[in-house]
């Protein structure tokens, strides 16, 4: 478990320098600690250590581990990263702070309906396919003007920024220079890119939220 701590305080620390390198503060930097597959005994090492916002997959798995351990640190906040279906957004809304994997106009639909009754409105981003891959979710580039539109006009949507996986056979950086373009060209200030492979060069493209968890809390099962 003091793995844990240690990892962490060196994930801290390879961010901060690598926000300096490139003239940024290291605060414009959220970690997300990701603990999915993580049980709330491994993940409490990371909380004592003042970790707040951690990245999980699952809506299944949250619900069952982020009640009691938000209970006991009332101020960490929990960020949907994974896939989420549509008729999830109920639960997601009540449950996140944060969604990374708004992909889909029936999602935005249900995300909408569900801000707009229980008056929780999570951070949200919408997620790129930037390699156009087949199986992973994600708005093709091609279609991101026309899906961003639509989020915020029809559905009223606030999207805070956008967030990538890149293809795992790829370079990643013209990935996440690929998304601060359509950021920009957009006017969101948000970019969810880098994972514990490679956060550093997402720093150094803009991200404002890295996404790191076996460099943090070790290899998944
Ligand atoms: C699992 C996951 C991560 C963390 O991956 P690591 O390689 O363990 O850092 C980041 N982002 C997403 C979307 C994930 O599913």
């Amino acid at each position: 478990m003091s793995d844990t701590v240690t990892r962490l305080a060196a994930t801290r620390a390879a961010i901060a320098r690598m926000a300096r390198d490139f003239e940024r503060e290291p605060e414009s930097v959220t970690l997300i600690a990701v603990s999915k597959t993580m049980p709330a005994e491994a993940i409490l090492p990371a909380l004592e250590a003042g970790q707040r916002v951690f990245g999980e997959n699952y809506v299944q798995e949250a619900k069952a581990k982020w009640p009691a351990l938000k209970a006991r640190f009332p101020d960490a906040q929990v960020h949907m990263i994974g896939p989420l279906q549509s008729n999830k957004a109920k639960e997601a809304v009540e449950l996140f702070d944060a969604i990374h994997s708004l992909d889909r106009e029936s999602l935005a639909r249900e995300l909408a309906r569900e801000i707009g009754r229980s008056g929780r409105a999570p951070t949200l981003f919408v997620q790129v396919n930037t390699g156009d891959e087949p199986q992973k979710g994600g708005v093709s580039p091609s279609e991101i003007d026309a899906f961003l539109d639509l989020c915020r006009v029809r559905h009223g949507l606030v999207i805070e920024g956008l967030m990538c996986i890149p293809p795992a056979e790829d370079p990643p950086s013209p990935h996440f220079a690929l998304l601060a373009k359509i950021a920009v060209r957009h006017g969101l200030r948000g970019l969810s890119m880098g994972m514990s492979a490679d956060y550093e060069a997402a720093i150094q493209l803009g991200a404002t939220h890295v996404r790191v968890g076996s460099a943090i809390f070790g290899a998944r099962g």
